[in-house]
């Protein structure tokens, strides 16, 4: 049993105090971990686009040109050069996207996600919600086993059907515009058929069928991003991601030390934040956690030290 205590530690700053108090559990790790809350940023919003298998050299102005647009954008951070976890299987990668911690933590080594430590290192939806439990999570993907084995303990949406692509794009359009099932603050999504292209036909920008599923994919990001301008123009305050989790070689992404598999994508775009400079700091997947936390102005110090990444919000 925890109890939770409530501080103000400034006009705009809400410090919760998180006490451990479970009297079979005396260890100084569970003592005394805080959660800053900046009521400056709390109201902000984000949605995470996670498109699995991306090459990142199939990116150009025919294959994915609203991308590669966006990337051109001033305030985007852009790195084609995102390191990928060791074992360059789906598992480890949204595993370590979703924690903000690398694989020898959340210890999910394959696909099969036997033996993770995610009651350890929990996905960074739980410090959302810890940190203002007001706040609503989605997690909406074709490939089923990161709801069932991750997020559908820590979001509030997160559906367990298997969908295909254009109906995560569907569901994540349903939420944004109907607030159906509910109004969401912080989405991740994820859609799975570049990967399953790429493993039927190769992931390369010299397969044809790579490349117009590449195509698709950008136009559902296009039609997603469209939906966040438009709520910007309404005052909505959203942060804008893509990520990948691995990209492939032949009809594979086993090979660890090939760099067009342990290499992918990451944009993170928003009107004015200011972002590390893509050319000169190379994110990994353990960033993605940290740097939503930090847009949201969430501090958590168990979160903090544990999580692998930082972020690359620089103000
Ligand atoms: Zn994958």
């Amino acid at each position: 049993m925890r109890n939770y205590k409530y501080l103000l530690s400034s006009f705009f700053i809400a410090m919760l105090l998180i006490l451990a108090c479970d009297p079979d559990d005396d260890s100084p790790d569970e003592i005394n971990h805080t959660i800053t809350v900046d009521e400056t940023k709390i109201d902000r919003k984000v949605l995470i686009v996670g498109i699995d298998g991306f090459r990142s050299d199939v990116m150009n102005l025919t294959s994915t040109p609203f991308i590669n647009e966006v990337i051109q954008n001033k305030n985007t951070y852009s790195n084609i050069n995102h390191i990928t976890e060791g074992i360059t299987y789906s598992g480890p990668n949204w595993s370590s996207i979703l924690t903000g911690v690398h694989m020898d933590k959340h210890n999910v080594l394959n696909n099969d996600f036997d033996n993770d430590n995610y009651s350890e290192h929990p996905s960074f939806f739980h410090y959302i919600t810890s940190a203002d439990s007001t706040k609503k999570t989605a997690s909406i993907v074709n490939w089923i086993p990161i709801n069932t084995y991750l997020m559908s303990d820590y979001a509030d949406y997160a559906p367990l059907d298997y969908i295909n692509d254009s109906e995560v794009l569907e569901h994540t359009k349903n939420l944004l515009l109907n607030d159906n099932p509910i109004n969401s603050d912080v989405i991740f999504i994820h859609f799975d058929e570049l990967d399953a292209i790429g493993h039927a036909h190769g992931f390369s920008g010299d397969v044809q069928e790579y490349v117009d599923k590449a195509n698709e994919l950008d136009s559902y990001t296009s039609e997603l991003y469209d939906i966040i301008q438009n709520k910007r123009l309404n005052g909505e305050d959203w942060l804008f991601m893509v990520v990948s989790d691995h990209g492939g070689e032949g009809t594979s992404h086993g090979d660890a030390n090939d760099p067009n598999i342990n290499r992918t994508i990451f944009i993170s775009e928003h009107p004015s934040v200011e972002f590390q400079a893509g050319c000169c700091y190379f994110s990994s997947q353990a960033d993605i956690g940290p740097t939503v936390l930090n847009f949201l102005g969430i501090t958590s110090t168990k979160f903090n030290e544990s999580t692998d990444g930082v972020s690359i919000i620089l103000n």
